[in-house]
């Protein structure tokens, strides 16, 4: 027996939640499915755990910067607070009542179980079938990935779920894997006492990020007693007596614990995806730009391959909640994805990179400054580091990309993401007037250095 409804959302991620409340709000009977927890990583085990513990560790890295600025002080760290606003105020203990309640009121039916399809517009969870008129949304989003590297499968490592359930800070850790999920947890730890190795396999951490970030990053990294390892190849992980050993071509790491962070895989392989003629191997679903993967099915979020960001998967979620109820776009465009890393100093960028946009065959300029020496970065000394780089379509005279890294790096970002998406011209970035003294001031600098 079929109970049919008008919608099936599989996966509760921040875009499924969202289209699951917009559309039984809208009038629609809605059936949303989790298998874990109402509202996904972002809430439980990513976005708000881990900028807490940056809070936290933002905050030691201040004091410390006292000296230098305004007299003395003794900053002596203690993980609890972190650990309690998670627990507490975060996450409500791992427990999403909460969540469930907000859905439940909107007049969503909530199913907890592991969803499948089972051919087009059918949904199987646990011993119930549920068949969809208009269709069926997938939001399953992303699991932590694991490098097969020898050993490492057998060993009590941890990944982000790990860290964002930690009571207490361990004494030393290897971090493998500098994307921004490894960095931002490397100095989050790093700044509260912990001895922190990140190693990274590709030439430079933050990888997809301009190189003047990496390096800018790394540096501070250095500065503050982080170790990075980059370009190198662990041989082995292995465990023994409480400690972590990890085998590089020419030397041996050894720490408390170890924390993988080397990417996400997507929950695509138990989806049924075959039933409905898709490869249930594949990295990503193929969408169109109102987000179809096929005639009544949908996906939003990580699994749809356009940048695994909470603010990508609530766009989506806009997107198919429009197009499910007939109205009109307008529909995906990706030309001004913002995303930031919140280290310190925090990466935010836009757009293409400047090596995007020549892979792509654009002709290009490129204007960069330097943030400590604008007339805000001087007067900030103590963390000031930092730069602005804009990268223009010279035959169109529009930004087509932008990386800011610096104090409040993803704040500054904000008017570029505003020049790229609206194709502001650069004539008009030159010509607009910029508050003094501002770290955003130094936009028009990079302007100027395009030679607009
Ligand atoms: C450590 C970390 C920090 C991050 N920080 C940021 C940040 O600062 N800003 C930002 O924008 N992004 C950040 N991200 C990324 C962000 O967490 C994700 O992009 C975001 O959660 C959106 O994911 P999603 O909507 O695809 O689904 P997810 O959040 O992954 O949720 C998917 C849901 O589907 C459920 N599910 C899976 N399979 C099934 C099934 N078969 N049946 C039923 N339910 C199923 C899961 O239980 C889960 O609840 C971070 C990620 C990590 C790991």
């Amino acid at each position: 027996m079929s109970t049919e409804v008008d919608v099936v959302v599989v996966g509760l991620g921040p875009g499924g939640e969202s289209v699951a409340t917009e559309l039984a709000e809208a009038g629609l009977e809605v059936v949303g499915i989790d298998k874990h927890l109402v509202g996904g990583e972002c809430p439980y085990y990513a976005c708000i755990p881990t900028k807490m513990m940056l809070r936290g560790a933002d905050a030691l890295a201040e004091g410390r910067r006292i000296p230098a600025l305004a007299g003395t002080s003794a900053v002596t760290s203690d993980w609890t607070p972190v650990a309690a606003r998670i627990a507490d105020e975060a996450t409500d203990h791992w427990n999403d009542q909460v969540a469930v309640d907000r859905l439940q009121d909107a007049g969503v039916t909530f199913v907890r179980g592991a969803g499948r399809l089972d051919g087009a517009r059918t949904v199987v969870v646990g011993d119930q079938t549920f068949t969809a008129r208009r269709g069926v949304v997938l939001n399953t989003g992303t699991a932590p990935a694991v490098p097969p590297i020898d050993g490492l499968a057998g060993t009590p490592y941890w990944t982000n779920r790990d860290a964002a359930r930690l009571t207490e800070v361990p004494g030393s850790l290897i971090v493998v894997g500098g994307g921004p999920v490894g960095a931002e947890l490397a100095q989050a730890f790093s700044r509260f006492g912990v001895q922190v190795t990140v190693v990274e396999a590709a030439p430079r951490i933050l990888g997809p990020e301009e190189p003047e970030a990496s390096k800018l990053i790394g540096d501070a990294f250095g500065r503050e007693g982080l170790q990075v390892l980059a370009d190198v190849t662990i041989s082995e992980i292995t465990y023994a007596d409480g400690h972590f050993s990890v085998a590089l071509d020419d030397q041996t790491l050894t720490a408390d614990k170890l924390l993988v962070s080397a990417g996400r895989r997507p929950n695509l392989a138990d989806l049924g995806l075959d039933t409905v003629g898709l490869d249930p191997e594949s990295k990503s679903l193929e969408t169109d730009e109102r987000l179809r993967v096929a005639d009544g099915l949908w996906a939003v979020g990580d699994i749809t391959g356009k940048g695994a960001y909470t603010h990508m998967s609530m766009y989506q979620a806009a997107i198919v909640v429009r197009d499910i109820l007939d109205q009109d776009g307008p529909w995906a465009d990706y030309r001004a994805v913002p995303r930031v890393t919140f280290t310190d100093p925090e990466v935010g960028s836009v757009g293409m990179s400047e090596k995007q946009a020549r892979d792509a065959g654009l002709s290009i300029r490129v204007g960069v400054t330097d943030l400590a020496t604008s007339a805000r970065g001087w007067i900030h000394q103590e963390g000031n580091d930092g730069f602005i780089k804009l990268i223009e379509d010279a035959d169109r005279g529009v930004l087509v990309g932008a990386c800011v890294a610096g104090p409040a790096g993803g704040e500054i970002l904000s008017a570029l993401v505003v020049a790229v998406h609206g194709e502001v011209p650069t004539a008009k970035l030159a010509s607009m007037i910029y508050a003094y003294p501002t770290f955003h001031r130094a936009i028009e600098e990079a302007v100027k250095a395009l030679g607009a």
